[in-house]
């Protein structure tokens, strides 16, 4: 069952029908690299419709949007080619629709990144120590404690340490003493790979959604698939 969002239809009222029913805006999900269809597969856990968006003009009629993990440069490589890009995803997040940013993601929209020093948008208001916890070899399943006490699982592939948090940014999970999922107002960023857990919890807050029957299958302790060890 796909959920009305509560912020669809968009503010503009684009999308509204003569009869005043309002249309669900899909989630978009950034498909420019990355496991932008693993999102799309955690969003339907979470019960929620999503699109994928490959051009600037397709943000217009998604309702929030995900920035997915894999490799921040080659975001900035599509945002050379692209420099469209830098402002419509500003503009996006300035809309105050939802907006999850996950490993290369958040990255992408940090205040200042280290190791190396890249460009990024800052869009959020964090500092980020890119591959801080080491290779690929040393990507690992782990638990995040979030603020109310409880855990979820958290998967971190090359991941990215937070390494200051702006006055603005809530910790919402952290793993050890890090913090690994952060927001600023309608601005989510999360180091590890929510989209890797079977239990769409990450995703449900961000954009909310209903619980649909298979959401409420135990998470396995490690994917198979996503080749990192448990720890
Ligand atoms: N290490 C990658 C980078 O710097 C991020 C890894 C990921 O998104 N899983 O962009």
């Amino acid at each position: 069952m796909v959920k009305p969002h509560p912020l669809a239809p968009s503010p503009d009222g684009e999308g509204v029908p003569e009869d005043g029913r309002p249309i669900v805006l899909p989630v978009g999900v950034l498909a420019l690299q990355g496991d932008f269809a693993r999102h799309a597969e955690a969003l339907s856990r979470a019960g929620l419709e999503s699109r994928e968006v490959r051009r600037t003009g397709e943000l217009r009629s998604v309702s929030g949007l995900v920035l997915p993990g894999g490799e921040s440069t080659t975001y900035l490589k599509f945002f050379e080619r692209e420099p469209g890009w830098g402002g419509a995803l500003r503009q996006f997040a300035e809309s105050g629709k939802p907006v999850l940013a996950t490993c290369a993601g958040l990255i992408l929209i940090a205040a200042r990144v280290d190791n190396p020093p890249q460009a990024s948008l800052a869009l959020l208001d964090v500092d980020v120590v890119r591959n801080a916890y080491g290779r690929q070899v040393d990507s690992f399943v782990g638990e995040a404690t979030c603020a109310d006490g409880s855990s979820m699982e958290a998967v971190f592939i090359r991941a990215p340490k937070i390494a200051r948090v702006g006055a603005s940014v809530e910790v919402l999970a952290r793993e050890s003493s890090d913090p690994v999922l952060v927001r600023s107002g309608n601005v989510f960023g999360a180091t590890f790979h929510p989209e890797l857990s079977e239990e769409p919890a990450v995703h449900r807050r961000v954009f909310g959604g209903g619980r649909s029957a298979d959401a409420a299958a135990p998470a396995p302790a490690a994917r198979a698939d996503s080749g990192v060890a448990s720890r």
